[in-house]
């Protein structure tokens, strides 16, 4: 469809990040809706400016993946650019804060297209994330889950990123912090692996650091977080400990993770997400369809462990 901003009725607040604020928007004409996130263009900032174009970069070529949100199109102001995207239900962050810790069969169905997601960002553009953690990663109302947020993201060169744009705090690798040498796909594994924790758990594994000083001291000094003994299979656990195994060199890559049982297995399981959602739903009426009259209201920013 062609339309023009006028076209467009910008509706309530979905959630917002460093790069601007995402809301639920309709096109007048026909009522379909869709999510718009504004980034603000403050002036020449020339950091700013390079995730808004590395965000539309990745959206607009990722068009062939199920896995990364879809962008229909894109405005470009001389103060904001707007991207207009597929209106999703909620990110995993959001979710987690209203229910709470999230079921192993829920996760696993979870971790599959994230997964997917990251390898073909790696395979097809050469592309690493950088800022992998539940607000990336958001569940659509039919049940799919799709990775997005690109504003950081870098392509590899040498399949090792050279520049050292720090993502959020709290999901950072142990190389990430330590080494002044470039590191690769390995490090959104680590990540990947720190938000299956706090997912898994309800709660960010540092998230009683008092100081983000405290908080990379305790991710290089620290034995890596890992999940309760007791509630998870060890399938579970297992792929939850190669994510996080602090050494880079013996971390495992795409490929690997790609074939381990505890993937395996969730790809062939029944779990439906979108009945998930809607008992979940039930429960906790503050998770509101983002569809729905009531609107979604409450923002979703950075999670509660730093930013
Ligand atoms: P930022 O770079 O500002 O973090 P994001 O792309 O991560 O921007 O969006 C911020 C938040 O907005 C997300 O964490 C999520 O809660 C919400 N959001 C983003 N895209 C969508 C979408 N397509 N549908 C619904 N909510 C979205
Ligand atoms: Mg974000």
């Amino acid at each position: 469809i062609s339309c023009q901003r006028d076209d467009i009725q910008l509706e309530c607040e979905l959630g917002q990040g460093i790069c601007g604020v995402v809301s639920r928007a309709r096109l007048k004409q026909c009522g379909r809706q869709m999510a718009v996130k504004v980034m603000r263009r403050t002036g020449n900032n020339a950091e700013e400016n390079k995730r808004v174009i590395m965000d539309l970069e990745v959206v607009t070529k990722c068009h062939d993946c199920r896995h990364i949100v879809r962008c229909f199109g894109v405005f470009i102001f001389p103060s904001e650019v707007w991207v207009c995207m597929e209106l999703m239900a909620t990110c995993l962050d959001r979710l987690m804060r209203h229910a709470g810790a999230l079921p192993e069969r829920i996760l696993g169905k979870i971790v599959v297209p994230i997964l997917k997601a990251l390898h073909y960002l790696k395979e097809r553009h050469n592309i690493i994330h950088r800022d992998v953690k539940p607000s990336n990663m958001l569940l659509s109302e039919s049940g799919r889950v799709k990775l997005c947020d690109f504003g950081i993201s870098g392509l590899l060169e040498d399949s090792r990123a050279k520049t050292r744009t720090a993502g959020c705090t709290a999901y950072l690798s142990p190389e990430r912090i330590t080494l002044a040498a470039p590191y690769d796909i390995r490090s959104d594994v680590w990540s990947l692996g720190i938000s299956l924790v706090e997912l898994a758990t309800g709660r960010h594994p540092l998230a009683d650091c008092a100081t983000e000083m405290e908080m990379l001291t305790r991710i290089v000094d620290e034995p890596p977080p890992q999940l309760p003994l007791t509630g998870f299979t060890d399938h579970f656990r297992e792929f939850v400990a190669r994510c996080l195994t602090k050494d880079v060199s013996l971390r495992p890559k795409y490929q690997r993770l790609l074939g381990h049982d505890f993937i395996k297995y969730h790809e062939q399981t029944q779990t439906d997400l979108a009945d998930w959602l809607a008992e979940v739903r039930i429960r906790c009426p503050g998770l509101a369809s983002p569809s729905g009259s009531t609107g979604g209201g409450s923002s979703s920013g950075s999670s509660g462990a730093g930013s």
